[in-house]
């Protein structure tokens, strides 16, 4: 960071907790590649406060913050304005402070999207999309990637119902057609034999695989994945999960979880500043900070 003068913007992140985050080092790094005055800061808002952390930003000029777990659903009453996106996904990762009107966006689900085109050469139209959980970043990757073009998307999640309930709103809001399946041995086969051989594109929206825990696979996905599918996580410590690793042996192709992180808080950077964001700086960071 460099120094902090009378005329420094402030952004930050509002997490809890919020120490595990790279993004202070990575928009830090990047203000100070470009000579920008900015400064990221941390804030561990607890959710009891998250309305007075809101209107913090407001009292206290910040230029705008990310919004991390368990914040990104509940912020969204706090906000001025939500773009269709964000409220489609039912999220917000980024606001936008336009003196004192509060904007939130999601740039997860076009981060995904855009380490997609550019790290596996995927563009989304006509894609077969096979989803593993129904969280919030599978929300965000999902809405997107339907909104982009993709065909047919399968939320298969251990709790059907909100794997359904987010294939409702896809269906209804989207030209793509979208269905939860249950995350059982059979519904995965049939799901296989059914996508056949078309280009399909596995998303692992779970934690599973990530540090501590990286020795974890998502169950029943190995038996049914074919050769030349596209197997992706979002998880991105370790950067090489097992999932990719094992998907990549039996001829798959693979996606870490890395490009979505670096291009989500690379659209961040360019909301809050008008700048575009130093890729490469940003990504050395984000590898600095996994290696610690
Ligand atoms: P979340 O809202 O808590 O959702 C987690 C999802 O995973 C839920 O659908 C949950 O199923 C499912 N799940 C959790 N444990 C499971 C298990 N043992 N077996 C089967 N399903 C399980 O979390 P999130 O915010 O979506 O984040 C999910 C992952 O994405 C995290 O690892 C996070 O680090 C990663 N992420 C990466 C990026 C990036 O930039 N690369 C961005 C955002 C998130 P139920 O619905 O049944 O509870």
């Amino acid at each position: 960071m460099g120094a902090i003068t009378g005329k420094t913007k402030v952004v930050g992140i509002f997490g809890y907790p919020v120490e595990h985050s790279f993004s202070p080092a990575m928009h830090n790094g990047a203000f100070q590649f470009l000579g920008l005055d900015y400064a990221y800061l941390p804030f561990p808002v607890h959710p009891d406060n998250l309305a007075a952390g809101v209107n913090a930003v407001r009292a206290l000029g910040l230029a705008g913050v990310n919004v991390t777990i368990p914040h990104k659903q509940a912020v969204i009453p706090f906000l001025d304005e939500v773009t269709p996106e964000a409220e489609l996904i039912g999220a917000v990762n980024t606001i936008v402070n336009r003196e004192g009107w509060l904007v939130g966006h999601n740039t997860d689900g076009q981060g995904f999207v855009t380490s997609l085109q550019k790290e596996a050469g995927v563009t989304p139209e006509g894609l077969e999309v096979l989803i593993l959980g129904s969280g919030g970043a599978a929300r965000g990757v999902a809405v997107q990637l339907a909104l982009a073009g993709a065909s047919n998307l399968y939320l298969v999640n251990r709790s059907l119902d909100k794997g359904a309930e987010l294939a409702q709103v896809i269906s209804l809001h989207t030209s793509a057609s979208a269905q939860g399946i249950p995350w059982t041995p059979q519904a995965l086969a049939d799901l296989s034999h059914r996508v056949g051989t078309r280009e399909c594109l596995v998303i692992n929206t779970t934690p599973l695989g990530m540090y501590p825990h990286q020795h974890t696979v998502p169950p029943h996905i190995l038996e049914v994945v074919q050769p030349g599918w596209l197997v992706a996580d979002l998880v991105y410590n370790p950067v090489e999960t097992q999932l990719l690793d094992r998907a990549a042996a039996k001829g798959c192709r693979t996606l870490s979880g890395l490009g979505m992180l670096l291009y989500q808080g690379a659209l961040a950077f360019q909301l809050w500043t008008g700048h575009t964001a130093p890729l490469k700086t940003m990504e050395e960071i984000i590898h600095m900070s996994i290696d610690n």
